[in-house]
């Protein structure tokens, strides 16, 4: 069985969204996938507060309860 070789395959990325091949110069294929990006951080950071807050009402609501 004969080792694939990958020397000549020019340095490319893929792009973080769709995952096509690009130039490793970008970090995304479109404007469309940069925009999904940020969309998706920004969705994430929403509801990793939203988490945080829920975990501070409940901790809360075990000592209010324990101590009523
Ligand atoms: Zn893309």
């Amino acid at each position: 069985m004969k080792t694939p070789t990958f020397q000549n395959i020019p340095s490319h990325a893929h792009c973080k969204v769709c995952g096509v091949s690009m130039p490793k110069t970008r970090s995304f294929c479109s404007n469309e996938c940069a925009a999904a990006d940020e969309k998706g951080k920004n969705r994430g950071k929403k509801f990793n507060r939203f988490f945080l807050v829920v975990m501070v009402i409940l901790f809360v609501a075990l000592i209010v309860i324990q101590f009523s």
